[in-house]
């Protein structure tokens, strides 16, 4: 069945075909291997290669990644497993990749092991397309938007046009957005990439991945890394994954819609510095993300005065809990300077929206702040 509407069609991505008796969704499949006489020919042969429960999730992923469109999905263990497949995967010694330096907190260790192998590394921020200056030569292009925690967006577009001139393949990474905020390949990307550990799972108890490719050739290759390093899900944990994807457009249109209500409240406080939401018209990121994204994502950042002001106010946060990672269904907020590497003032705070009661929500976050910042 087609349709153009998100929630009808994440409740149903990725169901088989009805079967009398059969469960609507089949149970996680447990198997290292398959009953498989003669010639070992799949779908089915040994666990590390393929399980139907990863197919499930796969199909379904592929149909919110490309609604209409014939792509492949490869599920992994984690979002840096996805990350590392597409990077490590693709890069040869001597070849040139192009990374964002204001994305991933993990990256500059992706980038580390690149040049190990003797690739060489270009960086440039997200804002501004500033990574269009540093394509000469390369072989792949690497975006993060909205990019994390700095909430800064890059026009994929652009970027894919200029990049694909050039013959250099872009992957974007679209954690943040989830299929539902943002298409990547639509927008011409080679691979749209994900951590499933955030948003697109959303409720803080699973780690996975994804690359989502149009062509089979890119797909394959990627496929074949997962075999190589072995960077596999439990059929438990992708059952779940795809258990969850039912209820995708609806927790992340609360949380987005909330997002917004508590960054527009934000926006009219004193003590609130450096406030960045996509969705707000006036945010430097909004002109390029309306054009590219249809949702603008759960995590609200800005600048208190301070360390001990952004300790105060975590502390006294009743709905929120202090943890890192981002688009549950229950909000977590973090000091995010606490980690090191990001390149962010003391007192910034990474605010990931749940699906609370959006007045429940901000009361508690102007109490806390109150608290944090009087006298
Ligand atoms: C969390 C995250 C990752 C890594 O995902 P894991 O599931 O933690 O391995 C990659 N990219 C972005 C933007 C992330 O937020």
């Amino acid at each position: 069945m087609s349709t153009t509407n998100d929630g009808t069609r994440a409740v149903r991505a990725g169901l088989p075909a009805p079967e009398q008796y059969e469960p609507t969704l089949p149970g996680p499949v447990f198997a290292a291997h398959f009953h498989l006489s003669g010639k070992p020919v799949g779908p089915y042969t040994y666990g590390r290669d393929t399980n139907p429960t990863w197919t499930h999730l796969e199909r379904a992923i592929s149909e919110l990644e490309a609604p209409g469109r014939q792509v492949e999905t490869t599920v992994f263990a984690s979002g840096m497993a996805a990350v590392s497949a597409v990077l490590l995967s693709r890069s040869r010694a001597g070849d040139v990749v192009v990374l964002p330096d204001d994305g991933y907190q993990a990256l500059p260790l992706v980038r580390e092991q690149l040049e190990a192998y003797g690739v060489h590394v270009r960086t440039a921020p997200t804002g501004g397309d500033a990574q269009l200056r540093a394509l000469d030569g390369a072989k792949l292009l690497w975006l993060e938007t909205p990019s994390n925690p700095g909430l800064d967006v890059c026009d994929v577009r652009r970027l894919v046009d200029a990049a694909h001139g050039a013959g250099t393949l872009v992957a974007v990474d679209n954690t943040l957005a989830t299929p539902l905020g943002q298409r990547p390949l639509e927008l011409g990307a080679d691979f749209s990439v994900a951590s499933d550990t955030k948003a697109m799972t959303g409720h803080g108890d699973i780690l996975l991945g994804h690359v989502t490719c149009g062509d089979p050739q890119l797909a394959a290759g990627v496929r074949r890394w997962r075999k190589v390093v072995g960077a596999i899900p439990g059929p438990m944990e992708a059952w779940l994954a795809h258990r969850s994807l039912a209820t995708l457009q609806l927790r992340v249109d609360r949380q987005c819609a909330t997002a917004l209500a508590l960054a527009e409240a934000l926006a009219g406080r004193a003590d609130v510095t450096g406030l960045r939401y996509p969705g707000l018209p006036d945010d430097p990121s909004h002109p390029v993300a309306v054009r590219q994204m249809r949702r603008f994502g759960s995590v609200v950042s800005f600048v208190l005065d301070g360390k001990e002001t952004a300790e105060r106010f975590l502390e006294a946060l009743e709905l929120v809990d202090d943890a890192t990672s981002f688009g549950s269904v229950r909000s977590t907020a973090e000091r995010r300077a606490r980690w090191g590497g990001d390149a962010v003032p003391e007192g910034f705070i990474r605010f990931s929206v749940g699906a609370e009661d959006p007045e429940d929500l901000l009361a508690d976050v102007m109490k806390a702040l109150d608290r944090a910042t009087a006298g």
